[in-house]
């Protein structure tokens, strides 16, 4: 019995030795190859995908033997396992994920950056395509399209108290942007989009892209008088509510040309600033707006004049066949600062002695009798024609030169080419259209992308923190020579005195759209040469005095000076090279 009762142990504790070996060969491999696989994939995918096996292979094998839970296989696995989960989670979870470099070939790249550029960059942005914007900045206007012409956006749904344009279209940028939509304030100046991929070819890079959503709006059109070149900015603008503050038209006669609602809209505006202003419109009547062409509307503004109407008020204008727009109408008939010039056109420009604009030379549509009107500025408010010119001979354009789009789609006649906002809309025209027909550009270029298998998707890197403006309160707290930016006319003073420095003067004014859009480009030349120049932003509507000294006709302007003498002066927005080159060859 005994002997049985040993044998049995025997047998016991050997068949315990064959088991302990098994196991010990068993983790053994199961150590190396988690280990392998920590070395080859160390993301927390790959974690987590060994720890279903690793935790309960080493749960399990604890109660086996006591032999083996007190051997160093466990605390090993324990070890690997706490190490491992810090090192391959801790990328993933806390740290940003590293950027994702913009592939060679880009989903979309979109022209234009209007309410139907940028919204088409929100969406586009969300869907992680990544899309590639070129904001423009010349040749089809300023970077945030017609709205940075436009003081009081009124009509745009979400702001119940109204909204300036260049504000409203700050915010569809940062949105944009924000998203991850990548941003070059370059014109377009080629695309290809005969076989895709397509290209495109800005002033300073070419992309290759799968899709194209062309955005790029429309542009006021101009007279083309003979010396249209030679005043422009000197007294010829086409837009008043940029140019209508600067010292130069204020308390003036001034004269505005068209018979629409860019016009009307242009003279009332000017009244603000000018002594008196002529509205020169080529035909017997002014211009229908859309929404005033339903009746229903003229009775509302009957109803709304409290009982006296449209006809009275505006004379033989204002029948029921030219549908005049009311309220417009009322208000430029009812203005004692606007004269109105029916059958008339410009035909030049006229200067004094000093070479100074004094007048226009108009001519009577009906007799061809010429007279020169008195007058030291001419607005432009005579429409605008779609900036369409890139796609000539390769999109199907109708005769005005406005995209052709399927009915309710953005789909153009090129599969992959899709188009929002005015530069295919001759109808509705508003910045709120413009952007549902981003909206829908981007979503269609999402589907067509899916459907041909082309979509790469991006995933957003941790935004960088952005370096701090200095604020308005930083720069009346005190004046300190040796910082590079200033503000104001006291700055100026100082540094026109006391600078060895080349100064760089920006002048704008506070509704002024394209003012906007240069002060950070110029912002950034000047960066690359700091302490070698000053800057100094005026505005003139706080510094007219300033302003007056110094000649601006219009904003933004920028002028250099340096030893008190002023070396140039740069109307407008012009390409960042033209500052960074003559700030290179004075500094
Ligand atoms: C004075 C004024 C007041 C207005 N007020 C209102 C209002 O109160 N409410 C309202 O709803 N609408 C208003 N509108 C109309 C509204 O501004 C337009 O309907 C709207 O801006 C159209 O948007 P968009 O995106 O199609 O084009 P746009 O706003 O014209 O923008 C076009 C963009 O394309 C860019 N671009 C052009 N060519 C190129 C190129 N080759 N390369 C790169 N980029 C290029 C331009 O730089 C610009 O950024 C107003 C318009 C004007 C002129």
């Amino acid at each position: 019995m005994r002997l049985e009762i040993d044998n049995l142990e025997l047998l016991f504790l050997r068949q315990n030795w064959l088991w302990f070996w098994v196991w010990f060969l068993f983790l053994t491999i199961i150590f190396v190859w988690s280990e392998i696989q920590w070395l080859f994939l160390p993301t927390y995918e790959s974690v987590s995908h060994s720890l279903p096996l690793l935790l309960p292979t080493t749960v399990f094998l604890c109660p086996l033997s006591p032999t083996l839970s007190s051997s160093s296989t466990l605390p090993l696995h324990a070890h690997s396992v706490s190490t491992l989960l810090p090192r391959a989670i801790a990328p993933s979870l806390s740290a940003p994920r590293p950027p994702s470099k913009p592939p060679l070939l880009q989903n979309v790249v979109i022209i234009g950056s209007g309410p139907a550029g940028y919204t088409a960059a929100i969406y586009a942005a969300r869907a992680n395509l990544k899309p590639v914007v070129f904001e423009g900045y010349q040749v089809g206007g300023v970077p945030g399209g017609q709205l940075m012409t436009t003081t009081e956006v009124e009509n745009f749904p979400g702001f119940p108290d109204g909204i300036t344009g260049p504000d409203l279209m700050d915010r569809m940028r940062r949105q944009a942007e924000r998203w991850g939509a990548e941003l070059f304030q370059e014109d377009v100046e080629h695309i290809d989009v005969r076989s895709n991929p397509f290209t495109i070819q800005s002033s300073e890079r070419e992309v290759k892209c799968h899709s194209v959503i062309f955005a790029t709006g429309a542009t006021a059109k101009r007279l083309r008088l003979p010396r249209e070149d030679e005043f422009w900015s000197r007294g010829i603008s086409a837009c008043a509510i940029c140019d209508g503050a600067s010292p130069l038209f204020k308390g003036q006669v001034l004269a505005v040309v068209g018979g629409g609602d860019t016009a009307t809209e242009e003279a009332i505006y000017l009244t603000k600033y000018a002594r008196h202003v002529h509205l020169l419109v080529r035909r017997d009547q002014l211009r229908a707006s859309k929404a005033m062409q339903d009746s229903k509307f003229l009775v509302l503004a009957e109803i709304s004049h409290g009982g006296s109407n449209c006809y009275l008020d505006c004379g033989s204008l204002c029948t029921n066949e030219q549908f005049v727009n009311y309220r417009e109408c009322f208000r430029v008939y009812n203005n004692p600062n606007i004269t109105l010039h029916f059958n008339t056109e410009a035909v030049d420009v006229v200067s004094n002695t000093k070479g100074q604009m004094s007048g226009i030379l108009t001519r009577r549509i009906d007799t061809g009798e010429e007279s020169v009107l008195e007058a030291k500025g001419l607005f432009y408010g005579i429409g605008h024609s779609p900036n369409s010119q890139l796609l000539q001979g390769q999109v199907e354009l109708d005769s005005s030169g406005y995209v052709l789009v399927e009915e309710g789609t953005a789909k153009t006649s090129v599969e992959g080419v899709f188009a929002a906002g005015d530069v295919q809309d001759h109808e509705w025209r508003q910045a709120v259209t413009a952007a549902g027909s981003g909206c829908i550009a981007a979503l269609s270029v999402e589907r067509y992308l899916v459907r041909n298998d082309l979509l790469v998707e991006f995933h957003q890197p941790q935004t960088e923190e952005v370096k701090k403006e200095l604020t308005d309160r930083d720069i009346q707290e005190g004046f300190d020579i040796t910082l590079t930016k200033h503000k104001g006319q006291y700055a100026l003073r100082k540094l026109y005195h006391e600078s060895p420095r080349l100064i760089c003067v920006l002048y704008t004014s506070p509704t002024c759209g394209p003012c906007r859009t240069l002060k950070p480009i110029l912002s950034k030349v000047i960066d690359e040469f700091d302490q070698n120049v000053h800057f100094i932003e005026i505005d003139i509507e706080e510094d007219p005095e300033i302003a007056e000294a110094a000649g601006i006709m219009g904003t933004p302007c920028v002028q250099f000076f340096k030893n008190k003498e002023m070396l140039r002066t740069i109307s407008g927005v012009k390409m960042k090279r033209e500052y960074r080159e003559f700030i290179e060859a004075n500094k």
